[in-house]
Order: structure tokens, then sequence, then C-alpha cells
């Protein structure tokens, strides 16, 4: 099997995570900009956190034989900051130019707030005057129906943006459909909890069809699995899915929605 984990924070994992990726397949790793499980004291910390995702994770990931490429934002938790969230903004266009940089991302909302909602058009305004591909959480739990429309209504808003450059992660089953209507992508992460198991993915993945959709594990800091997108992939096979689908899925999807970037080379 081969696969890519398009959606895993990696300077939250092991070298064992890293070698049991490659072992299973994978075929690259692409690393949103996130939360670090703690809030930064300032701007500073974000701009060692940009040199750590274009400059020492990939080459970290190297000595395992994986390109890793990376995704740039100040995240929409610490986004509630609009001082923060300013001037993490304004250090995000010199990275841009570092050779492994998809785009904006992760974006999005977290608790649907005021602010949030500003840093997010900030966000999507960058990624236009930079002509950048967007990849955006959704929030969780009760935050996320509204927060998913809200979200879709900033992107729609603004006619620079083309949909199919556009990923919405963490859909379930009550957004996936209204994702993939706008002609956007729309991303499952498979966590062994809340998001999505792999049995719903599967469910989802067989209601709304298979095409514009990939699935991640996102694997974070949090309780999280390297391996949920390759174990989903062997409970696909279980399921009747055939060979040519499943790979589809895994990898075809995530290296056509990356490929829009000229960056994204295997
Ligand atoms: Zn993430």
């Amino acid at each position: 099997m081969r696969y890519i984990e398009p959606h895993g924070h990696m300077v939250s994992r092991t070298t064992d995570d890293y070698q049991a990726m490659v072992t299973a397949g994978c075929a690259a790793v692409c690393e949103p900009a996130f939360w670090a499980g703690f809030d930064r004291s300032g701007v500073q910390g974000f701009y060692d956190y940009f040199r750590q995702l274009t400059d020492y994770e990939p080459k970290r990931a190297a000595k395992f034989g994986l390109p890793h490429f990376c995704w740039l934002c100040i995240n929409p938790k610490e986004s509630e900051d609009m001082g923060l969230a300013k001037e993490v903004l304004a250090i995000i266009p010199e990275f841009l130019a570092q050779p492994t940089v998809l785009g904006i991302g992760e974006i999005g909302l977290n608790k649907n707030t005021r602010n949030e909602m500003s840093v997010l058009e900030w966000h999507v305004d960058l990624a236009a005057r930079h002509d950048q591909l967007i990849l955006v959480h959704t929030p969780h739990l009760e935050d996320k129906l509204k927060g998913t429309r809200l979200i879709l209504d900033v992107i729609k808003a603004d006619s620079r943006i083309r949909p199919e450059r556009v990923i919405i992660d963490h859909v379930e089953e009550h957004t996936a459909g209204m994702v993939l209507d706008t002609g956007m992508w729309a991303g499952m992460t498979l966590y062994p909890e809340s998001k999505c198991t792999p049995a719903r993915a599967i469910d989802i993945l067989e209601t709304f069809g298979a095409e514009r959709i990939w699935m991640n594990s996102a694997c974070d800091w949090g309780i999280s699995v390297p391996l949920a997108v390759p174990r989903t992939a062997v409970e696909m096979r279980r399921r009747g899915w055939d060979a040519a689908r499943v790979e589809q899925v895994v990898f075809g999807n995530p290296a056509k929605f990356m490929g829009q970037s000229p960056r994204f080379k295997l």
C-alpha cells in the first residue's frame, strides 16, 4: 500500500512514528501549523515554530526517506488575540518562499468568535494575494455546524479564491455534504474517540462518494494514532473496497489536491 498523510503534526511525534509510517507505505507527510498544546508568549514563538516547520522537520523526515511539506498561519485558538495575530501574519510572507510550503493553514474557527472571524478573513486575503492553497480547521462538537457555515461564507465571499483550491478539514456526517456542495474539498480526521472513527469515515465515503475527499490522522500531541490512515485503508478492503479505489482515497486524492501547488513533488 502507498498513502499520503495529508495532515500530521509531526513536531509532536517520535522517530518511531516516522519509521512506522514509512514502513506502512507513507509516501509524503504534510504538516499544517497549529496550536502547540499551550499558548505562545509572543510572535517570536511563531517565528521559531515556522523555522521548525520549514527547515528542521523536513530534514528530520528526510532521514526516514519521507518528503515533508507544511502550511503556515496562526491557528484559530490563538487568533483570539488580534494584536498577536497581526504580528504573526506579518512574518508569514518571508516563509512562503521556502520550497516545502504548500499554503495557508490550518486557519478557521475554534469558538466562532468575532475576533476569530476577523483573523480568518485576514488569512483568506493573505492566501489570495500570494496565490496560496488554503487548509481550514473546523470547530469541535456543538460549534462545528455553525462554524462550518460561517467559514464557507467567508471563503465564498472572496471572489479571488477558487473553491477547488480550498480543503475544509475535520468534516463529519452533518458537514461533509455542505462542504462538497461548494466545490471545495473535504478532509476527515481519524481519531480513536472524537471526530471520525475509521468506521464512521468509511460510512461517510460510502454516503458522499470518494471524490474531493481525504483522510488524515492529525497525529498531534493529544491522543491520536499516526497509522490511522493505513489502518482505515485495511478496514476499507475488509468492507469490500477494491485496492484501486482505496488507493484513490488514501493516495490519489491528497496528491491531486496538493499537486495544485508546484511545490508538491514526490
Ligand atoms: Zn491539525
